[in-house]
């Protein structure tokens, strides 16, 4: 998929237009093609009709939600604009949990990512984030209610916007619609259910309600930076260091299993996952904060090089 391109063709189509959030989306499509409203068959939203003889066709299902609705215009008006989708296209593009899945086809992708990008500017959310630098809640809220989409491509568009690690989970009456990841997040299954989500994320969940719909989300803080190794010592030489000076030598006895525990726990926990190192980052990292007796261990200046230390053992065991 060709991001980049589709990206810049959508910003120049935007930016020659002068339109801004709501884009008059019906208005923007008609400068390209002829617009129609029609009752499609199930499961096409709208359909694309190009030829080298005639001017091309943007026909949309009537009978869908006014976000949708434009959303699919959007997409539409993708195909009619990016150069290389030629021919004539039957859309769905509200139908998958993910509007650039991999499940779905290039051309289809390219056509959700030009819709994003047409009915949420980058230049007007880059000014958006700022003025919001760190609510989620009311960055949501604008972008919703601004841009005229549907959360779900609001979530989208956000993730690429707004720091590392966050997890939404979009719900309508209890039920999770879909779960997105921003950038950088660690923790990469999918949750079953709104209290799991809750009991993962502990306490610190924030949560807005729109419409009919909640959208929790949840910011992973791991507390263990992923920094390249340069203490040299074993993972047990440096534990032993650390126990020295932080407790009296009785302590240590209980300590160290206690310690080797949470790896061995999260190890055990994290055994099939693609990205073992980073979930093992983030396990450990939770597992050792609320831990009241190994506060002075946690604070201690060598505990990130134990950590880091610990599990480039465990990987390199594993590997063998
Ligand atoms: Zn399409």
């Amino acid at each position: 998929m060709n991001k980049e391109r589709v990206k810049k063709i959508a910003q120049r189509v935007i930016s020659k237009s002068a339109f801004t959030p709501p884009i008059d989306i019906i208005e923007l499509s008609k400068r390209y093609a002829s617009y129609y409203e029609e009752e499609l068959p199930l499961g096409v939203d709208g359909l694309c009709i190009q030829s080298v003889l005639e001017k091309p066709k943007i026909i949309v299902h009537t009978k869908q939600a006014e976000n949708r609705k434009r959303f699919t215009i959007a997409h539409e008006l993708g195909h009619v604009i990016i150069p290389w989708h030629l021919g004539s296209i039957a859309c769905n593009p509200n139908s998958t949990d993910e509007f650039i899945s991999e499940d779905i086809e290039i051309v289809e992708r390219e056509a959700n990512l030009f819709a994003a990008e047409i009915l949420m500017p980058h230049k007007w959310l880059i000014k958006k984030v700022e003025e919001h630098n760190n609510s989620v809640e009311f960055l949501i809220n604008e972008i919703y209610n601004e841009a005229q989409v549907s959360l779900q491509a609001t979530l989208i568009r956000l993730r690429d916007y707004i720091g590392f690690g966050y997890h939404f989970l979009l719900t309508r009456d209890n039920n999770i619609i879909t779960q997105i990841q921003t950038v950088g997040t660690l923790y990469k299954e999918k949750v079953n259910s709104i209290q799991e989500f809750q009991s993962y994320f502990d306490t610190k969940v924030g949560k807005v309600c729109i419409d009919d719909y909640i959208v929790y989300w949840f910011r992973e803080d791991y507390g263990i930076a992923k920094v390249a190794i340069t203490d040299t010592r074993s993972s047990n030489e440096i534990l032993n260091a650390i126990l020295d000076d932080s407790y009296q030598s009785e302590c240590h006895s209980k300590l160290k299993p206690r310690i080797n525990g949470i790896f061995g726990a999260a190890n055990s926990r994290i055994r099939e996952h693609s990205s073992k190192e980073e979930g093992l980052v983030f396990l450990i990292g939770k597992s050792f904060k609320g831990k009241k007796d190994l506060i002075p261990f946690i604070e201690h200046s060598d505990f990130n090089s134990f950590v880091i230390n610990k599990i480039d053992e465990i990987i390199n065991k594993t590997k063998k």
